[in-house]
């Protein structure tokens, strides 16, 4: 390593010091480092040139000694993440560390024409005027669109969902006055890797996307698992009924048909939030839908766990409107199936509707990945 790379390695450290700790004294930067208080005084300003880090008042060291605080600024860049469904569109910002600084959604209705696109701008537009922030510090604007999405990131393949073959984020971009990527991904994809970056601590799991569509996810050893010809985690079309009812992928019997929340609707025409006061209120229809959907669900958890046999990750619109006791009994439905296995791992809750904030997180990572490239040598799916 020549004197260059090593002054590069040590401001990385640095700064990956005070990212994780958010504040902390140089001279426990120095001290958990092993370099000396001159070269910290060289790393933190020249990251302070960049706006990364600022002196933020000091603390108190036992000897007596003050020591300079090394605040790390979670402000000087944000970014924008936008999911567009079939009704409504998603908006959220992040700041630096994957933190919802602000959100908001709006019902329009998707079409594939030049007056939705201009329309949907005009509201990311908007969006960004009122975070009150100046235009260098947005890193960018990705856009997410229903559907499955072609091997290379760069159009939509089957968007059969909500008719939107053919149709590229690209038509939206170019009204943007600032920069944008048509983060196209798999919408259920982005929602895990967020809640990986949230909760680090997820070893291997289902990440089940509890939304109109069904999707789910594998994650494993704090991984996504893409599988090899990147269509891993399709638990919406596993068999559950053969025979069963059509889906919209050609197939009979899916799971979608029976665990998405546009199953659970079939012949009720309300809304999810409707759907569950009634349900909390007592009324018997409603009662008996759920308990004959959490049958279903309980059957598609336990095809997944019989194999896997790691944590399941609820998410999407649904979980929000999840009890403990409904968790409680989808867990007795599970074990039920199981035999003679008497024990299984946890079924929870994770997020809510994570797709939009997994799209901006793309642009906080790669932003970060410069100054801290050690930290990010892993995630391929942040490439
Ligand atoms: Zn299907």
């Amino acid at each position: 390593m020549n004197l260059i790379e090593m002054k590069k390695a040590n401001r990385s450290q640095v700064y990956q010091l005070v990212y994780q700790n958010r504040r902390i004294s140089k001279t426990d930067i120095a001290e958990v480092l092993n370099i000396s208080i001159p070269t910290v005084s060289q790393c933190v300003n020249e990251l302070k040139q960049l706006d990364l880090i600022m002196e933020d008042g000091f603390f108190e060291s036992t000897g007596g000694r003050k020591s300079v605080a090394i605040k790390c600024r979670d402000d000087i860049r944000i970014a924008i993440g936008v999911d567009i469904r079939k009704t409504v569109v998603y908006l959220v910002a992040l700041n630096l560390y994957g933190d919802i600084i602000s959100s908001r959604q709006q019902e329009i209705l998707f079409r594939k024409d030049e007056s939705y696109c201009a329309h949907v701008a005009d509201y990311i537009i908007a969006f960004f005027e009122e975070l009150h922030i100046s235009g260098e510090l947005l890193l960018g604007v990705g856009i997410c669109v229903q559907g499955l999405v072609s091997q290379d990131g760069k159009y939509i393949v089957s968007g059969r969902m909500m008719d939107a073959d053919g149709f590229s984020a690209r038509d939206i971009g170019k009204y943007l006055p600032f920069p944008f990527n048509p983060v196209l991904k798999h919408d259920t994809e982005l929602a895990a890797s967020y809640a990986l970056w949230k909760n680090p601590g997820i070893k291997d799991a289902l990440f089940l996307m509890l939304n109109p569509n069904l999707g789910g996810a594998i994650i494993l050893n704090g991984q996504l698992h893409k599988g090899k010809t990147q269509s891993s985690g399709l638990i919406a079309h596993m068999t559950l009924m053969p025979e069963g009812k059509f889906c919209y992928c050609g197939k009979q019997g899916c799971v979608e048909s029976y665990c998405s929340v546009n199953a659970l609707l079939e012949g009720f025409e309300e809304e999810l939030g409707i759907f569950f006061k009634k349900l909390r209120a007592g009324d018997e229809a409603h009662r008996r839908r759920w308990e004959e959907y959490m049958g279903y669900l309980s059957r598609a958890i336990y095809n997944y766990q019989v194999l896997m046999n790691t944590d399941v990750l609820l998410s999407g619109e649904m979980a929000k409107y999840l009890t403990e006791d409904d968790l409680e009994r989808l867990m007795e439905l599970t074990l039920e199936r199981m035999g003679i296995m008497e024990k299984l791992p946890p079924i929870r809750v994770i997020g809510e509707n994570d797709v939009a904030p997994g799209v901006a997180l793309y642009f906080i990572v790669n932003f970060l990945k410069e100054f801290m490239p050690d930290t990010f040598q892993h995630p391929e799916y942040y490439d």
